[in-house]
C-alpha cells in the first residue's frame, strides 16, 4: 500500500503495513525469536540477528515512518534511548540548543551523561525563534525542540526554526510526544528527526515503553540504523506488538483526548481556586496563534497553578483526585495528575526549574478518555476540599 496516497486515519491502521505472507493473519506475529536459521553461511531470509532486524519490530517501524510522513522509522526500548541514539550522532567539541522546560530525563541525559563527552548544551526559551541565533556558532550541529513544551505548554515555530536550522547546516530534531502526528507533523514543517517517546499516545495504554525516531533523509537513516545495531538499544518483539496495537487507534483516541482536555481548560480557568491554566487552546496564550497554525487541535495536557502559588494546597488537590492518578507519565486512555517540581522535573535545579515556570503549586494533567463530566467532577471535589 502506498503510504503516499492514504490519509492520517488510515495510516495509523495500515500505513507501511504488509499483509503476513505465511498464514494471512491480519495482525504481524510476534517472532519472538533472536536468531533466524540459515541454509549455508551467509545465506538468509534478510534476517540473521533480531538486534539488527526483527519482522514484528520492522512492522512497527514501517508504521511509525508512515504516520509521521517520513520514510525511515526506528524502534527503541525506551524514548530516551531514542534520544541517546540521536546525540550519538555528534562529536565532542558539538553543541546542542535545546528548549529550557524540557522533559526531566532529556535534560538529564543532555547534562549528567552526554556533557561527560564533551558535548556543550544551551537551554533557551524558543517561543521566539529569533532569540536562538545568537546562541549559534561554528560548533552548533543540532537543535532539540518539544513542542508543547513540558510542562508549560509553550508553542515553538517549528517552521521557522528549520528555516534558522537549515540556513546554518544545523539538524532539527523535535520530541513530538506530547503533539502526537495526529495534531503535528514535524517533519513536514522542516525537522530532520522526529523523536517519539511511543510509551506515550503512541502505544496509549500504560503498558509499555518503548521510544521512536522517524526521518526522511536516507544518510540520516542510515547512520541511525547503524547506532541502533551498533549500540543495540532496540525493543523487543512484544513490545512492538503492543505499540503498533495501540496506534491503530490513535486518531480515535486523540479525538476524545482533546475534546475532553478543552472542557477540563475552561472549567480550571474558571474555578475561582486556580490561579494560572497553560494550555495552548486558550486565545490569550502567548503563542496561541502558532499553535493554530501548526497543530489541528490543542492537545491534551494542561498544568496549571493554585491561587497564591500555594504548595500545600497543590499537594491537596492532587491527593484528593479520585479518578485522576496521581503517577509520572502522560498519554494514557486514563486521566494522570503530576507535581512536576517533584516528579518529572526534579532532576532540574530549583532555580532553573522556577525561572522556566515550574513552581510549586503547578499540577500537570494528562487528560483521559473517560467520560468528562466524571472528571471535571473529580477535580471539582478535590479543588474545593
Ligand atoms: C516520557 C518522555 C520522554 C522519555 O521517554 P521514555 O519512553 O520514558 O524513555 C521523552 N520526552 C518526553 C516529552 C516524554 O514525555
Amino acid at each position: 500500500m502506498s503510504k503516499h496516497k492514504i490519509n492520517f486515519n488510515t495510516k495509523t491502521i495500515h500505513g507501511g503495513q504488509i499483509p503476513e505472507k505465511g498464514y494471512g493473519a491480519v495482525m504481524p506475529p510476534i517472532y519472538q525469536t533472536s536468531t533466524y536459521s540459515q541454509s549455508s553461511p551467509g545465506n538468509h531470509k534478510g534476517y540473521e540477528y533480531s538486534r539488527t532486524h526483527n519482522p514484528t519490530r520492522q512492522a512497527l517501524e514501517s508504521s511509525f515512518a508512515s504516520i509521521e510522513n517520513g520514510e525511515y522509522g526506528l524502534a527503541f526500548g525506551s524514548g530516551l534511548a531514542a534520544i541517546d541514539a540521536v546525540l550519538k550522532l555528534l562529536s565532542p567539541g558539538d553543541e546542542v540548543i535545546s528548549t529550557n522546560d524540557l522533559y526531566g530525563g532529556s535534560y538529564r541525559l543532555f547534562t549528567q551523561v552526554f556533557e561527560n563527552f564533551g558535548i556543550k548544551f544551551h537551554f533557551t526559551g524558543m517561543s521566539d525563534p529569533n532569540r536562538i541565533k545568537n546562541l549559534i556558532n561554528v560548533k552548533t550541529k543540532m537543535i532539540w525542540v518539544e513542542t508543547p513544551t513540558n510542562p508549560m505548554m509553550n508553542i515553538i515555530d517549528i517552521k521557522s526554526l528549520s528555516e534558522i536550522a537549515k540556513s546554518k547546516n544545523i539538524l532539527l530534531a523535535v520530541d513530538n510526544t506530547f503533539a502526537t502526528p495526529f495534531l503535528q507533523q514535524p517533519l513536514d514543517l522542516g525537522a530532520d528527526i522526529v523523536m517519539h517517546s511511543a510509551t506515550k499516545y503512541l502505544a496509549g495504554h500504560s503498558d509499555v515503553v518503548l521510544g521512536a525516531l522517524v526521518v526522511k533523509n536516507k544518510d540520516l537513516a542510515d547512520k541511525l540504523y547503524f547506532i541502533q545495531n551498533a549500540s543495540g538499544a532496540i525493543c523487543g518483539p512484544m513490545d512492538s506488538f503492543l505499540t503498533l496495537r495501540g496506534i491503530k487507534t490513535l486518531h480515535v483516541r486523540m479525538e476524545r483526548h482533546c475534546e475532553n482536555a478543552k472542557k477540563i481548560a475552561i472549567f480550571l480557568n474558571n474555578h475561582t481556586e486556580i490561579e494560572k491554566v497553560f494550555w495552548p487552546g486558550f486565545s490569550s496564550h502567548p503563542n496561541h496563534n502558532i499553535a493554530k497554525e501548526q497543530m489541528s487541535d490543542f492537545g491534551a495536557m494542561i498544568s496549571f497553578t493554585t491561587v497564591g502559588n500555594d504548595f500545600e494546597k497543590a499537594i491537596n488537590i492532587i491527593e484528593k483526585l479520585k479518578i485522576f492518578t496521581l503517577a509520572e507519565s502522560l498519554g494514557g486512555v486514563e486521566s494522570l495528575a503530576g507535581h512536576p517540581a517533584s516528579m518529572t522535573h526534579a532532576s532540574i535545579p530549583k532555580k532553573e526549574r522556577e525561572a522556566s515556570g515550574v513552581v510549586d503549586s503547578l499540577i500537570r494533567l494528562s487528560v483521559g478518555i473517560e467520560d468528562v463530566n466524571d472528571l471535571i467532577l473529580d477535580l471539582e471535589q478535590a479543588i474545593s476540599l
